[in-house]
């Protein structure tokens, strides 16, 4: 594997403000409903862990897993499910949770999947909109950092599986 650094992006803290500030957000948008949050693994795992705890409304929490036959760090091909939710999501108000949007494909294939079960509604909550190599328009309803370009990891956010247990933000800088 090729050397690389991790240089920090974004602090604790700044995660924890900016969790807080969308979670405030959800909160008056969904205000009376029965929201039905899906975290779509692994990345989001531990944003879904933290967003969920200011939330004020009762809150049902699903996990989906989705693989894309692409190359190492970008989305290109074919996505598909290998393991989906375990609830039905007919009627129910959806928050999708995700990591990371980039060229925007895995997203906008994911929703449109679940507009087939006809839920009441569904909005997308992305920890980092990183929007230079978008490709596909999809309509992000909270974003908690956005940022242009870069490879990053950290706060659930891997490379090669490696740093998802980081606090903080990181961005991976390969040696030349
Ligand atoms: P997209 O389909 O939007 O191109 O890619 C989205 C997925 O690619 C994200 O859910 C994430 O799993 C992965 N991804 C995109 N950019 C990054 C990044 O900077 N770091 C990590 N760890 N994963 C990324
Ligand atoms: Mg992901």
């Amino acid at each position: 594997m090729q050397e690389y650094d991790l240089v920090l992006r974004i602090s604790p803290q700044e995660i924890e403000q900016q969790v807080e500030r969308i979670a405030a957000r959800i909160n008056q948008d969904s205000a009376g409903q029965n929201l039905f949050v899906i975290g779509i693994l692994k990345g989001s795992w531990m944003f879904c862990a933290d967003l969920i705890r200011h939330l004020q409304m009762p809150v049902e929490i699903d996990f989906v897993r989705l693989a894309s036959y692409g190359m190492e760090t970008a989305t290109c091909g074919e996505i598909r499910i290998t393991k989906d939710i375990e609830t039905p999501i007919g009627g129910r108000d959806v928050l999708v949770v995700e990591d990371i949007v980039d060229s925007g494909t895995t997203l906008a294939w994911y929703v449109d999947y679940l507009r087939k079960f006809q839920p009441a509604s569904v909005r997308i909550c992305a920890l980092i909109d990183k929007y230079e190599r978008r490709s596909v328009e999809v309509p992000l309803d909270y974003v908690c950092f956005r940022t242009e370009k870069g490879f990053l990891v950290g706060y659930g956010l891997d490379y090669a599986e490696r740093h998802r247990n980081l606090p903080g933000i990181y961005e991976v800088q390969f040696s030349q």
